[in-house]
């Protein structure tokens, strides 16, 4: 991508209205822009890094056996006052009604419609283990939306439902999408701990919120240190080996993590208190097993073995792309702007142009950028007509991973700087050693 042909409207003084550092860093490096209270679009560069977000945790819920749909944003009240939730809900639901005058919804999620669609066409226990699920944008209109894409009305989730027919199996699937979360999060560069969590008005009994630590975090939570030396389920791991997710699970389980609702002064006293970590963190995902709050009113059953009906225990496992991205910068940033872990980075490497219009710069920059695309690397090529003191702060404040600056005195002597964004370390080297270093 030439950044002259781009749109990337970044601003240059820092935005009034952001208190924290990623609300602040996403509007000012223009990857989203508010379009009303608590509604945000995406601009090219931030749709860029959502996209890499959802693609990881699409290849993660995959991976583990679940299966993508995609359900609407609007739906009927009907299948609500079916569940009982459409008075429950409460004024976070944003109602709405049609030409015809019937009631609609902008779903804040989709248990109902999900076990809609279960009950439509499954039958047997033969068809279950059964995981579905989407990418979708959701509303709920938030008494307080703050801090950007942190907290907004409309946002995006990947939310999943799992389908069994025994509590046993159920747990299963639940241990499933705590494995595949593990790994997601870890593949977005963050370490989330998951934490016992209150179930709240989804309800159910057994449930874990994945929270990542970070001081601008709305949430208090407590947990023992050794959180941070767990090791994260392989990319070999057997989602089919019903001890083997259990392992993992009683593992993740067996120290103490709580939110503030779910906190228990005495156990944590008991850690010993240099273990003992209490600080502020972002929930990134949420997962609930709730068993047959939803099967049991809206009729889905499936035929057991005994031949007799047997109403379907389910689960719902949701994460937040829109929250993950300022969570993934809270936790990964500088004085100079945003760093990206390279997994979900706009851009692999910024060719950065000292000399617009300089033959020589020109014509290194151009090789450098056709070699690394054809390479198959994501390239942002700075060609603007800007002082280089203004391209470093922007290659900076956009936080691509890696940095190749050609200047007219290094290109004299057929050479470049390429600059690591993380590290800050820089090395000079042959216009060909800096494309084969960076070609991935
Ligand atoms: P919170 O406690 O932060 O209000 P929640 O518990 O109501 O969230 P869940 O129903 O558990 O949210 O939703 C699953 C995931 O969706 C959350 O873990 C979070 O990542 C994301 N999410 C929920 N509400 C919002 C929101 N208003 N803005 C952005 N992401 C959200
Ligand atoms: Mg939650």
């Amino acid at each position: 991508m030439r950044l002259s042909r781009y749109f990337m409207p970044i601003l240059k003084e820092n935005p009034k209205e952001a208190e924290i550092v990623s609300h602040r860093l996403m509007l000012r490096t223009g990857m989203i822009r508010q379009q009303s209270q608590g509604i945000y679009s995406w601009l090219p560069l931030g749709k860029r890094v959502l996209d890499k977000v959802n693609a990881i945790i699409r290849e993660e819920q995959n991976r583990s056996g679940a299966i993508e749909l995609l359900m609407p944003t609007l739906q009927s009240a009907e299948l609500w006052q079916e569940s009982g939730r459409y008075d429950a809900y409460g004024k976070e639901m944003l109602r709405i009604k049609d030409r015809q005058d019937r009631p609609m919804l902008y779903g804040p999620t989709n248990e109902e419609m999900i076990t809609d669609i279960f009950r439509s066409s499954v039958k047997s226990y033969k068809d279950l283990p059964l995981n579905l699920y989407h990418i979708q944008l959701k509303f709920r209109d938030e008494i307080r939306p703050r801090f950007g894409t942190m907290r907004s009305r409309e946002f995006m989730m990947k939310d999943a439902y799992s389908f069994d027919l025994t509590l046993e199996g159920a747990v299963h699937s639940y241990n499933k999408m705590f494995a595949a979360y593990l790994r997601t999060f870890n593949r977005l560069g963050l370490r989330a701990i998951p934490m016992r969590a209150d179930t709240g008005p989804i309800g159910g009994n057994l449930s874990h919120e994945f929270i990542i630590l970070a001081d601008t975090g709305e949430s208090e939570v407590f947990c023992h240190k050794d959180f941070v030396n767990f090791d994260i389920p392989g990319e070999d791991t057997n989602f089919d080996d019903v001890a083997g997710l259990k392992s993992i699970f009683d593992k993740w389980t067996s120290v103490y993590a709580a939110t503030s609702e779910m906190h228990d002064e005495a156990a944590f006293n008991a850690i010993p208190e240099g273990d003992r970590l209490s600080a502020r963190g972002i929930e990134v995902g949420h997962i609930f097993y709730f068993g047959t709050k939803y099967s049991e009113p809206m009729g889905a059953k499936v035929q057991g073995p005994d031949g007799k009906e047997h109403a379907v225990h389910m689960g719902s496992y949701g994460i937040g792309p829109t929250r993950l991205v300022p969570a993934i910068i809270e936790a990964s940033h500088d004085e100079n702007g945003i760093i990206w872990p390279e997994s979900v980075a706009p851009f692999d490497v910024v060719v950065i142009n000292m000399k617009a219009g300089d033959q020589a710069c020109d014509e290194a920059c151009e090789t450098v950028y056709a070699a690394l695309s054809k390479a198959g690397r994501d390239v942002l090529y700075d060609d603007r007509d800007e002082r280089a003191g203004t391209k470093f702060a922007t290659a900076d404040l956009i936080g691509v991973p890696m940095q190749i600056i050609v200047g007219p005195r290094s290109i004299a002597s057929g050479e470049v700087e390429v600059k690591d964004r993380k590290t800050g370390a820089r090395e000079t080297m042959t216009v060909e050693a800096a494309i084969n270093r960076l070609a991935g």
